[in-house]
C-alpha cells in the first residue's frame, strides 16, 4: 500500500536530521537531460525554492531506479516504494460522454495565445464586485461535479472560497458548505462572500444557503452530500514557484511536504464516507505531481478496497473533456490511470490543475 507508515515516518526524521540545511543548489547543474545522462546529482542539494517546480518535476517523473545512484536520491522517490501499481483490486473506470455547462454561469477567457490580463472587478450599484478572477483550470473540477438543482454540496477544503462561489454561481446548490481546517482561511472566505454575494449574511446564511464550517476535514461527519469537492492543500506549484514567503519547498517545511499525499489520502477516504449513495466526489489539487495526482486516488481507492465494503466508480472524462481542448492542454491521458491534468503552456497559460471524479455506487 502506498502510504506512509511509521517506517517512513522515521525515515524522513532522519533525513531531516541529517540534513537540517540543504546546501544552495546551482541553477546552472540542473538540466532535465544532463540529470538523465549522469544521474549523479547530489540531490539533497535539490530542497531549493527558486527551483522547487522543475526540480520536484524531475523527482517524481524520473523512476527511481533508472538513476545510477538511486540510494542517495530525495526521499520523494521512497514513496514508489510503498505505491504498488500493479496490486489488482476492484476499480470500476466509467467512460464519460457529457459535460455539462450549468445555464445560469458564465465564464469568460481570452482565444489561445491571447495573454491579456482581465481588468481588476469593480463593484456594481450594488456593491458587490461584478466579477471573481482565478486560474481557468480552477473552473474544471467544479463543473465535474455535476451540480443539479437542489443539491447539497460540501466544499472539504475550500479556502479562500473561489471554487466554492463557483460552485454558487450555478445557482444550483440548495445548500453549501465551505469548510477549511484553518480559522484565519474560514474569515478569508466569509470576506470574499461578502465581496461578490449581495446581502450576503441576510440571503445567504440566514438561509441556511451557505454554512462555512471550521473543521478538520478528516474528522467531518455529516453524511448527506449529494456532491464533495476534495481541493486538497497540496505543493501548489505555481504559486511555489512565485512566492519565496512559507513556501512549501523550504528546508523546514520539508517534513510537512512529505506527509501531503497521507493528509490528501485521509481526506478523500473520508469524503467518500460522506457522500451519498449516487453522490459525487471531486479530487484535485494545483501540482503536476504523480504521487499527489493520481498516487493518491490509487492509495486511497486500495484502502476502500480492503477496509469498507463501499464501491467506488472513477469517472474517465476524457470524451467529456474534449469540447475544452480549445481552452485547455491537457496531459496525455495514457499517462493517467484515474485523472485529468491541465498542464499550464505559453499559449494556454492554465494550472497546473488535476482533478478526478469519483462516483459512490454502494
Ligand atoms: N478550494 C480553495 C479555492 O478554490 O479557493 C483552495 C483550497 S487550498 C488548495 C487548500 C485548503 O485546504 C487550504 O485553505 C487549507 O487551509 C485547507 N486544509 C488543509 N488541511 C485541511 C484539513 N485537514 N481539513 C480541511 N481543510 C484543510
Amino acid at each position: 500500500v502506498f502510504r506512509i507508515d511509521e517506517q517512513l515516518n522515521e525515515k524522513i526524521d532522519e533525513a531531516v536530521k541529517e540534513n537540517p540545511t540543504p546546501k544552495k543548489f546551482e541553477a546552472k547543474d540542473f538540466s532535465l537531460k544532463s540529470s538523465l545522462e549522469k544521474a549523479e546529482i547530489d540531490t539533497r542539494r535539490m530542497v531549493d525554492t527558486e527551483n522547487a517546480l522543475s526540480m520536484e518535476v524531475l523527482h517524481e517523473y524520473i523512476p527511481a531506479t533508472k538513476i545510477k545512484g538511486k540510494e542517495d536520491f530525495i526521499l520523494e522517490s521512497s514513496h514508489y516504494n510503498l505505491y504498488d501499481q500493479n496490486t489488482q483490486f476492484g476499480v470500476q473506470i466509467e467512460k464519460e460522454f457529457d459535460f455539462n455547462f450549468p445555464d445560469h454561469l458564465d465564464i469568460y477567457c481570452y482565444e489561445e495565445g491571447n495573454k491579456s490580463g482581465f481588468e481588476s472587478p469593480k463593484k456594481s450599484i450594488t456593491d458587490v464586485y461584478n466579477y471573481y478572477l482565478m486560474d481557468g483550470g480552477s473552473v474544471l473540477p467544479v463543473l465535474a461535479l455535476d451540480i443539479k438543482p437542489g443539491h447539497k454540496v460540501l466544499d472539504m477544503c475550500s479556502a479562500p472560497g473561489g471554487k466554492s462561489l463557483l460552485a454558487l454561481q450555478t445557482l444550483y446548490p440548495s445548500c453549501i458548505v465551505s469548510n477549511d481546517v484553518s480559522n484565519s482561511r474560514v474569515n478569508r472566505i466569509d470576506s470574499v462572500y461578502n465581496q461578490f454575494l449581495f446581502d450576503f449574511e441576510e440571503k445567504w446564511l440566514k438561509t441556511g444557503k451557505i454554512r462555512l464550517s471550521n473543521m478538520d476535514g478528516r474528522y467531518m461527519e455529516e453524511y448527506d452530500f449529494d456532491r464533495i469537492l476534495v481541493d486538497v492543500p497540496c505543493t501548489t506549484d505555481r504559486h511555489s514557484l512565485h512566492e519565496n514567503d512559507n513556501n512549501i519547498f523550504k528546508p523546514s517545511r520539508v517534513k510537512e511536504r512529505l506527509q501531503l499525499p497521507e493528509l490528501q489520502r485521509q481526506l478523500l477516504f473520508q469524503a467518500l464516507k460522506l457522500v451519498k449513495i449516487g453522490g459525487v466526489v471531486v479530487y484535485s489539487t494545483c501540482s503536476l505531481s504523480p504521487i499527489q495526482n493520481d498516487g493518491v486516488v490509487h492509495m486511497t481507492l486500495k484502502q476502500i478496497w480492503e477496509e469498507t465494503n463501499m464501491e467506488i466508480a472513477v469517472k474517465d472524462l476524457s470524451p467529456a473533456l474534449l469540447q475544452t481542448r480549445r481552452v485547455y492542454k491537457y496531459a496525455d491521458k495514457n499517462l493517467l490511470r484515474y485523472g485529468h491534468l491541465v498542464i499550464p503552456q505559453m499559449n494556454q497559460n492554465y494550472g497546473p490543475m488535476y482533478f478526478c471524479k469519483l462516483k459512490k455506487i454502494k
